[in-house]
């Protein structure tokens, strides 16, 4: 009886296991020809200045839907990326299409500044700002207003690969911001020495701020810390009206999240800018 228990349990563990292996197996292959066969998209979301009331910019955020497997997310993809070697000529396909929306986008707000994500394994990689100078000079864009995120766990022990690509973005005038901020452990002193531009506070931090006393100290002290290393400080994961408030009280450069906006296709992002622009103050426009 037990023998057979046991053996059930085995014969569970070895289904589950020998899916996911194939799931993994299917998308490596599938994500071959997705860039060929347009299954790509890029999404919008925007980020608000807590100052202003204004946009500042927004994060792009890449979508793939496959005609058979539906939407896959991108934490669920991007690792199979890094892994296969995949995420080069992703990454360039999604610099190469924020860019060009960057274009649309500053006819509409020119101080409009975009963020894109780009993964570890692309820091290695000196042919990306050999990309961003040739679309930029192609585009006649602001560098400035071009925002490289990096996430915090990968930045740590890379330091003098990442010093590199710091040092190449910095002569292009391309901006880097420092992603998940808090769920990797970066010290000040790495912090001070690199310099980002920006730094995201990572939505776990965020999205239940209201409840929890402990995490309104960490965006609190992370609003402080990194003023006072020159960098601007931007909040992931805002859901409600008390969070953006208590975020502004904080000090908070920018919010991004839910009550704000979700991340939006190309088309519905610019009437959703359209629609704030005239609106003044985005926080009375969003709770009218
Ligand atoms: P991320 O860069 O930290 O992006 C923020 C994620 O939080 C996005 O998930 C966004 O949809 C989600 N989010 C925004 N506001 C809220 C909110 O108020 N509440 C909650 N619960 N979630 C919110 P998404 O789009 O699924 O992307 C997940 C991750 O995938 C990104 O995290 C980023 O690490 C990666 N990713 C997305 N696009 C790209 C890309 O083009 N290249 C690379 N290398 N990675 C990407
Ligand atoms: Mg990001
Ligand atoms: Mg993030
Ligand atoms: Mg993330």
């Amino acid at each position: 009886n037990t023998k057979s228990h046991n053996g059930q349990r085995w014969h569970l563990f070895d289904v589950e296991s020998s899916i996911s292996t194939e799931r993994h197996l299917k998308l490596t292959s599938f994500l071959k020809s997705a860039i060929a066969h347009e299954q790509f998209s890029l999404f919008f979301q925007p980020q608000v200045d807590l100052g202003t009331g204004r946009v500042f910019g927004s994060e792009v955020l890449l979508r793939w839907l496959h005609p058979e497997l539906g939407y896959i997310p991108p934490d669920e993809f991007i690792p199979i990326a890094e892994s296969s070697g995949q995420i080069y000529e992703i990454t360039e396909w999604v610099i190469e299409h924020a860019l060009r929306y960057q274009a649309e986008i500053t006819k509409l707000l020119p101080e409009h500044v975009i963020s894109i994500n780009v993964s570890g394994r692309d820091l290695s990689r000196r042919e990306l700002s050999v990309q961003l100078i040739t679309l930029i000079n192609e585009l006649s864009l602001a560098p400035s207003q071009i925002m490289i995120e990096i996430t915090e766990s990968v930045t740590i022990g890379n330091e003098a690969e990442l010093k590199g690509v710091l040092n190449d973005y910095r002569s292009i005038g391309v901006k880097v911001a420092i992603d998940d901020f808090g769920t990797g452990y970066s010290s000040l002193a790495y912090l001070s020495k690199l310099g980002f531009d920006e730094l995201k506070i990572d939505k776990s931090f965020v999205m239940d701020i209201e409840t929890s006393k402990s995490n309104q100290s960490i965006c609190k002290a992370t609003c402080d810390m990194a003023h006072s290393l020159g960098s601007k400080v931007v909040a992931e994961g805002v859901e409600d009206i008390n969070s953006y408030i208590r975020l502004q009280a904080y000090g908070c450069d920018f919010a991004q999240g839910y009550f704000i906006s979700r991340p939006l296709p190309f088309n519905e992002f610019k009437s959703w800018l359209n629609k704030v622009t005239y609106a003044g103050d985005i926080k009375s426009f969003l709770v009218r």
